[in-house]
């Protein structure tokens, strides 16, 4: 393979890097994470003319070279070490032209590393209307660089970014500003010591050490006399370096930059006015957000239910083609119902991320944060999180993966860990028929019913839960994250189409061969140990069940023998295994069982006890009376009482109950540790609630 030229794009968050990243790459890029930690990594490959390739790299958002949080320390890692795979041949600096003086910063920063650096400036299509003029060859000479005016939008500059991208030998490598100046004495005494280095470099080296050294002690050692000795000694030298850039950028600008304010509309004013407002700004958001839930909710049941069909109707066919046996059952009862499972969270993910993305791209995305955050900072938790707890509602899988627009790692791993404890749709199946089965149908007042007062407190039980931990969360977890925050106020836009399809496309590809591989190993292995026993009380089902029962007709039969077998099945013993556990909550092992096998999906509950009854699933009356009339077989009351009914009830509100949610979590946090912990504090929470509500209500 040819060498590539490798390109590191780099800039201010929403100057339009990801846009132009797209343009770049189209679809030929991958998204990854950096190793050992969380931080999205997006790379790509881009065709130049004559032949040449360059491999793209779309670096984390930052402000500046002098890291606080773990995604702007992954750009410097990078740019620090020529020895890392990705140390670029030419860095790109994507500038947004309203925001050039402060975007100019992080430019002037990496130009001083001595690496060769192109920069864009993007959207120059609001150029005519902000009223702006460039000189961009007196730019490019003051800069000591080459400019590429672009507008993602309109697709315009990018030929010419590519032709500076594979000319990029050509410019010059020369530092703009002058380090000595930040702290002469300091400096010079550095420069003393390494005359052949650049000391900006050495600058940024020991800057990272003291910020980083807790995190990161392989890092190289600082020379003892150059060690900074405390914090404010270096605040106070950063600080003299962002004055000195400035200046340098202000003069600069001041040749370069025309801006005729009168060209300046005041449309984004207004909006901005109303958006934000102490009332209509909560009001649009969470009619928006009523919508969004509606199209997870709602609209996504109809391609959901033809994907089951399509999975049962494909599950059908294989059987009736292939001869039986037990490697075609593992094809049709456990591989192709196991990518059903997967499959079926597609649309969900797909509308909820169309939805997120259309909403990021606007720019509304920000005023949202803007109007949340302060409240939601007191819970630990960030503006953005509202999106996925309300998303959670619906499915905590496409939640988990909305906190990726959560900038703080700390804010964003809270969230993830939070959302399950919302009350998701595969609960509903479970509350709906113990709620049934056990609270009294009889009105309280006019409206509400006990029924239905019940499932609404399950709904805030679950909120609260949500709540509350991130609140502990905030409390307890020692992470560091970026503290000094920003609120971005980007201009109103037109969301652009290839941005939003590229999202939705990437984030669906990511589930499904993120977490899919997981949810199929897990279901394959549930399968064989629901359809496998360890004696001939299984093997035997057939036999036994049919000498014992003569007058039955076949499909009564059938179903005696699905709930013979599946009482002798691997699964089956676990349950009788755990009866012991379990039974101070109120269960016997066929609640056991159940409990066991719905650990794929909570709504798998409804479905295992109609097995274990010997009732076919579809018929919702039978399995209802069927466990109404379903009694202890020492003190002859029934199993289904208030006590046991609100004991599963509050079990399945706080337990983990959901491998999905688990493979998911495991992707998005790039380890097993969150996803582990999450399983067995929420069971434990889960089982210690359950029982003392069974302990004081029987
Ligand atoms: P990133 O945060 O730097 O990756 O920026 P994005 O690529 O996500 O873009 C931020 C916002 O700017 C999005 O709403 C884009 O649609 C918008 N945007 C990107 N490029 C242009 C452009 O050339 N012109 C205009 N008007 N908007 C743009
Ligand atoms: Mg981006």
């Amino acid at each position: 393979m040819a060498k590539q030229i490798k390109v590191s794009l780099i800039g201010n968050p929403n100057t339009g890097k990801t846009s132009v990243f797209n343009l770049l790459t189209g679809l030929n890029q991958q998204v990854g994470n950096y190793p050992g930690i969380t931080v999205e990594k997006k790379e790509g490959v881009c065709k130049l003319p004559r032949g040449v390739k360059a491999h793209i790299l779309d670096l984390p958002g930052t402000y500046s070279l002098n890291a606080s949080s773990l995604d702007e320390n992954v750009v410097i890692e990078i740019l620090l070490n020529k020895k890392d795979k990705d140390f670029p041949d030419v860095a790109v600096v994507v500038s947004d032209v309203e925001n050039l003086k402060r975007n100019l910063l992080l430019f002037t920063q990496i130009k001083d590393l001595e690496i060769p650096t192109i920069l864009v400036i993007n959207m120059a299509d609001r150029m005519s209307r902000k009223g702006i003029s460039l000189d961009i060859p007196l730019l490019e000479k003051e800069l000591n660089t080459k400019i590429a005016l672009v507008s993602a939008r309109k697709n315009e500059g990018i030929d010419e970014l590519k032709k500076l991208i594979l000319s990029y030998a050509s410019i010059p490598a020369k530092p703009c500003v002058d380090a000595l100046t930040f702290a002469p004495e300091y400096f010079d005494r550095l420069k003393k010591a390494f005359p052949n280095q650049s000391i900006y470099k050495l600058w940024l080296v020991i800057t990272q050490d003291v910020n980083f050294r807790k995190i990161d002690k392989k890092k190289p050692a600082v020379p003892p006399d150059f060690e900074i000795k405390s914090e404010s000694e270096l605040k106070r030298f950063q600080q003299k370096e962002t004055i000195k850039r400035y200046q340098f950028i202000n003069q600069v600008l001041k040749k370069g930059l025309i801006i005729d304010e009168k060209a300046a509309t005041g449309l984004r004013a207004r909006l901005d006015r109303v958006l934000t407002h102490k009332f209509w700004g909560y009001f649009i958001f969470f009619a928006i957000l009523l919508l969004i839930f509606q199209a997870i909710y709602d609209w996504s049941s109809y391609p959901m239910d033809l994907i089951d069909e399509a999975f049962a109707w494909l599950s059908e066919t294989t059987k009736s083609v292939l001869p039986s046996g037990p490697f075609v059952d593992l094809i049709t009862e456990g591989i192709i119902p196991g990518l059903g499972g997967i499959v079926i969270f597609i649309p969900q993910i797909a509308f909820l991320f169309l939805f997120i993305s259309i909403l990021e791209e606007s720019g509304y995305m920000s005023r949202v944060v803007f109007l949340m955050d302060r409240v939601m900072r007191k819970f630990g938790l960030s503006g953005k999180s509202v999106v996925p707890l309300v998303s959670g509602t619906a499915c905590a899988i496409p939640a988990v993966m909305a906190t990726r627009n959560i900038e703080s790692w700390k804010e964003r791993l809270i969230t993830i860990l939070v959302v399950p404890f919302t009350t998701c749709s595969a609960r509903l199946p479970v509350y709906l028929i113990i709620i049934t089965l056990v609270i009294p149908d009889e009105k309280v007042g006019w409206i509400f019913s006990y029924q239905s007062l019940t499932l609404m407190l399950l709904y805030f039980i679950g909120f609260g839960a949500a709540v509350g931990s991130a609140w502990i969360l905030n409390k307890i977890l020692k992470i560091k994250s970026n503290n000094y925050f920003v609120i971005e106020m980007p201009g109103y836009k037109m969301p652009m189409f290839k941005n939003v399809a590229i999202n939705v496309i990437e984030k669906t590809k990511a589930f499904v061969f993120g977490a899919g591989k997981i949810i199929l190993a897990i279901s394959i292995i549930l399968w064989v140990l629901a359809s496998f026993g360890p004696n001939e009380n299984f093997s035997n089902a057939e036999e036994i069940v049919t000498s014992e029962y003569v007058d039955l007709s076949q499909e009564e039969l059938d179903q005696k023998i699905a709930s013979y077998k599946l009482e002798y099945s691997f699964i089956g013993y676990a349950g009788k295994a755990i009866e012991p556990i379990v039974a101070p909550l109120g269960y016997d092992w066929k609640i056991g069982i159940g409990i066991i096998s719905s650990f794929a999906a909570r709504e798998v509950f409804v479905g295992t006890l109609a097995t274990i009854y010997s009732v076919g699933s579809d018929e919702e009356e039978t399995i209802k009376n069927r466990m109404a009339s379903e009694v202890h077989p020492v003190t002859g009351n029934p199993i289904f009482n208030l006590a046991s009914g609100i004991s599963l009830l509050l079990f399945y509100a706080f337990a983990m109950q959901c491998m999905s949610t688990l493979a998911i979590v495991k992707r998005e946090t790039n380890s097993w540790k969150w996803p582990m912990m999450q399983l067995i504090f929420m069971s434990v929470l889960a089982y210690v609630i359950a029982l003392v509500a069974y302990q004081i209500l029987k």
